[in-house]
């Protein structure tokens, strides 16, 4: 809420409860904007945690990865490491709330800066999940955009460093996410936008809000006239625009707020 004061209001855990209840029940038509911090609690590291695996590499651009066998090979070799700690990973209590939230019709999409496919897992149905940074779970041809899977080319990697080709033209192969450098998805954008422009109640959760165009939407929803809830740990670039500001953990206000353990 904003105070008289016209600043953005920080609330204790159980109002924020009351009031994150009381902002759903009044709203239309909701979306959830996750990023790396829904998926902590999963045992995955977000971006900018200290010695989290992210920060140890520089990245492989994309206009690399397509020139060099050697920045594929790394890219590969960087994937085998960050596997270690996605795979396995399960959906988590701030998961399940999404996923009730989706189920109940009290949220009507997910738009997830994630690349885990935690929300897929937690039972959310893929035409309501929208992955502006695509999916580490699988990868594709960057020719024919046929799907391969990540087991088999994981075991020819970690064997002697073979680079995964496509089987049905040749093409090169990459994990589905989108990397520095590559052009975002214009299919989920649009959707994105439109969902965004669509809504009354925009929830960012476990964003820093720092990257972009993806942090773009809460903006624009916020100028649309929808209402701006946050829910991160720590303050984000974004706080001062918002209606509601919960520095809280995940798990434990949204489950609480949505009933679900
Ligand atoms: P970020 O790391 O910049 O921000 C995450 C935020 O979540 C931080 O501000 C942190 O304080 C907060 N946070 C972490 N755990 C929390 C918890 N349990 N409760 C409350 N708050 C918590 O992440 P971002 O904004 O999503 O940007 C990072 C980029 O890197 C994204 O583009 C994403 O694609 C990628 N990434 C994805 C994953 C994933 O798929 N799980 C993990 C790391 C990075
Ligand atoms: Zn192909």
């Amino acid at each position: 809420m904003i105070d008289s004061s016209g600043n953005t209001r920080r609330e204790s855990n159980r109002t924020a409860m009351t009031s994150l209840e009381a902002i759903l029940d009044e709203s239309r038509r909701t979306v959830i904007f996750t990023g790396a911090g829904i998926s902590t609690e999963s045992g995955i590291p977000d971006f900018r945690s200290p010695n989290g695996i992210w920060s140890k590499f520089t990245p492989v651009y994309y206009q690399d990865f397509v020139a060099s066998e050697d920045a594929r090979r790394e890219a590969w070799r960087r994937k085998l490491i960050v596997d270690r700690d996605m795979r396995g990973a399960k959906p988590n209590r701030g998961h399940r709330a999404v996923a009730q939230l989706v189920h109940q019709n009290d949220v009507n999409c997910v738009i997830t800066q994630n690349i885990d496919g935690l929300h897929q897992e937690s039972g959310i149905a893929e035409d309501r999940i929208i992955e502006l940074h695509g999916n580490s779970t699988y990868a594709t041809c960057l020719d024919c955009e046929s799907r391969h899977e990540l087991e088999s080319i994981l075991a020819d990697f970690s064997r002697d460093e073979t680079l995964p080709l496509c089987d049905n033209c040749g093409g090169i192969v990459k994990t589905a996410t989108v990397s520095f450098g590559q052009s975002m998805p214009r299919a989920a954008m649009d959707r994105a936008e439109a969902e965004t422009l669509g809504c009354d109640l925009f929830i960012a959760i476990g964003s820093s809000l720092v990257v972009y165009p993806a942090a773009g939407f809460p903006v624009l929803a916020k100028q649309n006239g929808a209402r701006l809830v946050i829910i991160n740990r720590e303050p984000t670039d974004l706080d001062g625009l918002a209606d509601v500001v919960l520095n809280e953990e995940i798990g434990a206000t949204l489950g609480d707020a949505v009933g679900v353990s």
